[in-house]
């Protein structure tokens, strides 16, 4: 049995194995995927005092990283049942989907999550040549360009105003009759002049050429008109859904599915902490999922210290 076992092996979870680690007790770390969302990402220029990384480097920096320490790696290995100790102290036990069940004293979940996408041709295509899901990563990426934002639920508000800042234009594109964000941000929206409202929009195409985004097609779905809108750039903001369905019923989860978190990374569970973006943590980043990641695994030492039933 390990004493500390990390679920998830993104940002968050290669964090929390180092900080384990260096406390000197057995660290396991189990990951459907090494990596994470950031082995999706092109040019990250966020993560502090690395000003240009791109994806699949910052993961082979992170497996290394890790192996630097004695971390037992179970790569390709994905959870599918947490069944918690019967009593603080006692073993927690994970189930994989290969039918094996790890066991630990403690746990750190950070199995992450994943943008929903509109699932319309181009979307995939484009993604990362004009595609984003991210404001605050890509969005420098498209300064002075025309862009369209996705969504007009809270992100999507927020999105928009964010880059009416750094964007020529913005076209904000909301399906329902009615944009759903808090009437304050709303507000802000109508106010500033490089904005459009586009409502009863039903995005069906994102168009490009020589390999990047050059427009969208939509349909009014009040006149059933078709539409092409040429631009730069689409910002997918229809949701963020947090990798936690195995979870369900075992453990609290906030009405978006992630898994409630305190300030030290607690959850309902004894012993058992979370990290990073499968979290009710404001904002979804790098930096902060290895803050927040670190924040989890000395939880977990404290935890430990604790309640050694030895
Ligand atoms: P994740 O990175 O989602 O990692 C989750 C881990 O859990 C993975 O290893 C996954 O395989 C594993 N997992 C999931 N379910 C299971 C399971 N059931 N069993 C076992 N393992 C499981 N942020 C920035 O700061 N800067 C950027 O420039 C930036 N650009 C981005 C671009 C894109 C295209 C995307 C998608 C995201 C971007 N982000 C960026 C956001 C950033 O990637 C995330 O905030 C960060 O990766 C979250 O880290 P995490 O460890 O919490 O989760």
């Amino acid at each position: 049995a390990f004493e500390v076992l990390i679920i998830g092996g993104g940002p968050a979870g290669a964090s929390a194995a180092i900080y384990a680690a260096r406390k000197g007790i057995s660290t396991g770390i189990a990951a459907e995927r090494f990596g994470g969302q950031v082995a999706d990402t092109m040019g990250i220029e966020n993560l502090i005092s690395v000003p240009y990384t791109e994806g699949p480097k910052l993961v082979a920096a992170m497996e290394q990283n890790v192996k630097e320490y004695d971390v037992d790696i179970m790569n390709m290995q994905r959870a599918e049942k947490l069944i918690p100790a019967s009593r603080p102290g006692m073993l927690h036990q994970v189930r994989l989907e290969n039918g094996a069940t790890l066991k630990a004293r403690s746990l750190v979940l950070s199995t992450g999550a994943r943008w929903r996408q509109m699932g319309v041709p181009g979307e995939e295509e484009y993604r990362n040549k004009g595609v984003a899901y991210c404001p605050h990563c890509d969005g420098p990426l498209f300064k002075g360009k025309r862009v369209a934002v996705i969504g007009g639920g809270n992100s999507g508000v927020e999105a928009a105003i964010d880059l009416a800042g750094i964007v020529g234009h913005v076209t904000l594109i909301e399906f329902g009759a009615e944009m759903r964000a808090d009437e304050v941000l709303q507000k802000k929206l109508r106010s500033l002049k490089n904005v459009e409202i586009i409502t009863s929009g039903q995005t069906t195409e994102i168009t490009g050429e020589n390999g990047k985004v050059n427009g969208l097609n939509y349909t009014d779905r009040k006149s059933g008109e078709q539409h092409h809108i040429s631009l730069e750039g689409v910002f997918v903001q229809i949701g963020l859904v947090p990798n936690t369905e195995w979870l369900k019923g075992d453990i609290e989860l906030s009405q978006h599915g992630e898994i409630i978190v305190n300030d030290r990374n607690e959850t309902s569970i004894p012993g058992v902490f979370a990290a990073g973006d499968a979290t009710t943590v404001p904002y979804k980043q790098i930096v902060i999922s290895m803050g927040e990641g670190s924040k989890a695994a000395l939880s977990a030492f404290d935890f430990l210290i604790r309640n050694s039933v030895d």
